[in-house]
């Protein structure tokens, strides 16, 4: 299977036919789609101006949403290089307990997914290396009690338990699955209590 950067490359070969190079720009997404993958898709066509289907697409808006997709992934593999690292140090240091790599990091670990959105229509606005580094900010810091994206206050529990979907705090506001360890317990009991109610209002 080809890795990111093949594709990345396959993405900017001049002597490729568009359609093949939007196909490269989609594999891409198999590696690296912070909203997943048809979320993450939906967000690259309207931030760039094409369509699923665009038959006269400008190669260079491929490129462009490609550039945007590779610095959001340089932000999150450099924050996954520092975690690792600080896993190794408390290892050494024989505090082995305090880093153990929870779920979440093991499920996301090469960025597919770190804010997942489970309605593919329903995701931020901001560009992706933004909205990166504001859940790497919050990864880093004490647990919060709003959405580490958008500051949204509005967050309600969704999924089963044992269910393949996430099953957790979702934001109602930008629509990202919002990782537990950036909420403080509080937040997180009271996103438990308003499971059921809809999570995206009509405005
Ligand atoms: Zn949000």
């Amino acid at each position: 299977m080809a890795g990111f950067r093949s594709l990345a490359r396959q993405v900017r070969d001049q002597g490729c036919d568009t359609a093949l190079r939007r196909y490269s720009l989609r594999k891409c997404l198999e590696r690296f789609a912070p909203y997943g993958h048809r979320a993450t898709w939906d967000h690259l066509c309207r931030r760039h101006g094409f369509g699923p289907d665009d038959r006269e697409l400008d190669p260079a808006r491929l490129v462009a949403a490609l550039e945007e997709l590779e610095e959001a992934r340089t932000v999150w593999l450099a924050y996954e290089k520092e975690f690792a690292a600080r896993r190794r140090r408390e290892k050494h240091g024989g505090l082995r307990a305090l880093g153990a790599p929870d779920d979440w990091h093991r499920a996301v670990w090469g960025g597919n997914g770190v804010v997942r959105c489970g309605d593919p229509a329903v995701h931020p606005t901001d560009p992706l290396p933004e909205v990166v580094r504001r859940l790497v900010t919050a990864l880093k810091d004490d647990p919060g009690e709003a959405c580490p994206v958008c500051a949204g206050a509005r967050i309600a529990w969704t999924g089963e338990p044992g269910e393949e979907t996430w099953y957790g705090p979702v934001c109602g506001d930008c629509g990202v699955e919002v990782p537990r360890a950036v909420l403080t317990p509080g937040a997180l009991a009271r996103a438990r209590e308003v499971r059921g109610r809809p999570l995206v209002s009509a405005a």
